[in-house]
């Protein structure tokens, strides 16, 4: 291995931009050396048990550490980034996979450790082989999922990526979604990799961690040495080892006017109306979660905060947040939007999140479970609790209350008169504005009956396409009917939007940032959007570039 600094002439490096931005680091060569070995070795039939034994474990202990991944994901970059990790656990603990882990122990009497490496190399393979690059990506999946095992049989937990000093590149043949769980922008400032697509999970990761990344770099690992100086520009897809003092000018030069470019399209961009070519005002919002993030959106010139998720907040808790600190967190997160609009979701808890401190029960299939409202009507005191909170962070700012996976017009009904009766006990006057997720297609299709009670709506793509599509977004099996554009669920957004009449309809799920679907998005007649804070000056620009009619 190369752990030698090398005092060597300027080398150019060109691959394929997959995350863009530029930087300059000192490289760390990470050759994947937790690949832990797994011999194989016959065993008799009295020892099936015991290695059964151990298999389970090891796949208890991967759930746990793929949960703690999620949640740590989820608090740091959202759900969607967070959801790589639930649907590695959705694999891993599929009873197709557990029994063919169990067959293959019985049929072929070899060790824990072969098994997995056995059965994990034919799953992949079924990806591998595959002709849709993104599906082929989902191999890396399934190969760090039985990385994770064969850890886990061989005891090892540490993770040579785990405190990385300051401004390190990272240098790898391929990274797999556990490698970025310990890649954070304040150490590591570039990765290059000799394979990285721009679909796979771990390329996803570094984008949606603004770091940027140059993939397809080929013989990488026997050009670089750990302790190489080197420039990344991840947006042209090129690395220039050991730069001459030309090289580093022009970088400087180039961070310089990145910067100057940045700050000024930012600004044109929060300052100027966003209208379509036909002269249709459309808003652009953005979804958070934390003070950062409300403070980035604002930077990012997002025109309010049209999704707070409030789930992060309650499952990074130890305990179930009283109303006082709920109401201390909100005040604190929404400080930098004061005075812009703001909509905060209440907790959408259930189905894969079930925090620990709540006992709450298991359910056969918990995405058709109790979950979001249904899980609040079911335990007044949890509803009680955000409501006061938020009518008190109601005086302070002008937040709406959007109620979480909504179906019928009785689950809206006793939000709002919680609400009343809560805020006529604390002696609140002005109440806030109150809506529902538009996030199955009963709430899409009864929108007359729920405009009775509600002040706006807000639609929530991913959930309104898992459940039209009928196709777990949660499972990667099924992702090609994941269609988040499909015609049915634009015609669902076409249908709210109409029905809706005088009621403000917004649409927060993936699909509002997606740039390539604006024309047929907007064509919806939808006018706010709430998008990722960091692609909000993009999305501002696509509508400007587009017609709705
Ligand atoms: C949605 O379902 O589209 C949505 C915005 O809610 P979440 O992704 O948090 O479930
Ligand atoms: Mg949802």
């Amino acid at each position: 291995m190369n752990t030698e600094p090398r005092n060597d002439k300027m080398l150019i490096l060109a691959g394929k931009g997959v995350s863009p931005g530029l930087a300059k680091g000192k490289v760390f060569v990470y050759r994947n050396i937790l690949q832990p070995s797994a011999e194989l070795c016959e065993i008799d039939r009295d020892q099936i048990d015991e290695e059964q034994a151990r298999i389970e474990k090891a796949i208890d202990d991967v759930q746990r550490s793929l949960t703690i991944d999620a949640q740590q994901i989820e608090g740091q970059l959202g759900k969607e980034s967070a959801d790589i990790f639930r649907a590695q656990e959705a694999i891993l603990c599929s009873s197709s996979v557990v029994d063919q882990l169990k067959k293959t122990l019985e049929l072929k009497q070899i060790n824990a450790e072969a098994v997995v490496k056995k059965v994990f190399k034919f799953l992949a393979r079924r990806f591998t082989d595959m002709s849709d690059e993104a599906l082929r990506d989902r191999g890396d999946d399934i190969e760090d999922l039985s990385r994770r095992l064969l850890l886990s049989l061989a005891g090892t937990h540490a993770h040579s990526l785990e405190n990385l000093p300051a401004n390190t590149v990272l240098v790898a043949d391929r990274l797999l979604p556990s490698d970025t769980v310990f890649l954070s922008c304040s150490s590591t400032v570039a990765v290059l990799a000799e394979f990285a697509s721009p679909a796979a999970h771990a390329t996803l990761l570094t984008r949606e961690i603004g770091i940027p990344c140059v993939g397809g770099i080929s013989k990488l690992l026997e050009t670089i040495y750990t302790g190489d100086i080197v420039l990344v520009n991840g947006t042209e897809g090129t690395a220039v080892i050991n730069p001459d003092s030309r090289s580093l000018q022009r970088y400087e030069n180039s961070l310089d006017e990145v910067r100057k470019c940045n700050e000024t399209r930012v600004q044109e961009s929060g300052i100027k109306r966003t209208m379509t070519l036909d002269e249709i005002e459309v808003s652009v919002m953005a979804n958070v979660h934390s003070r950062e993030d409300v403070d980035r959106a604002m930077k990012c010139g997002a025109d309010g905060i049209g999704l707070f998720r409030t789930e992060p907040f309650f499952m990074s808790s130890k305990h179930l947040p009283s109303d006082k600190e709920f109401a201390e967190f909100l005040l604190d997160s929404l400080h930098p939007a004061r005075g812009k609009h703001i909509d905060v979701r209440l907790l959408d808890i259930g189905a894969d999140k079930n925090p620990p401190y709540l006992h709450l029960p298991r359910e056969p299939d918990p995405f058709l479970g109790r979950r979001g409202v249904r899980v609040l009507r079911e335990y007044p005191y949890l509803l009680g609790a955000q409501l006061r909170a938020m009518l008190e962070v109601s005086q302070q700012f002008r937040i709406g209350i959007l109620i979480p996976m909504v179906t019928t017009e009785g689950d809206v009904i006793e939000v709002v008169e919680r609400m009343h009766q809560l805020a006529a006990e604390m002696g609140v006057h002005e109440l806030p504005r109150i809506g529902a997720m538009i996030e199955t297609p009963a709430a899409a299709l009864s929108i007359y009956s729920l405009k009775k009670h509600m002040d706006f709506f807000s639609i929530g793509s991913n959930d309104l396409t898992q459940y039209t599509m009928a196709a777990g977004r949660e499972n990667p099996m099924v992702n090609e009917y994941f269609i988040d554009d499909h015609p049915t669920i634009l015609r669902l957004i076409e249908l709210v939007v109409r029905e809706s009449g005088d009621t403000p309809v917004s649409l927060c799920g993936e699909l509002a940032g997606r740039i390539d679907v604006m024309p047929s998005l907007l064509r919806t007649g939808i006018t706010s959007l709430s998008v990722p804070a960091l692609l909000v000056s993009d999305v501002k620009n696509a509508i400007r570039n587009t017609s709705s009619g």
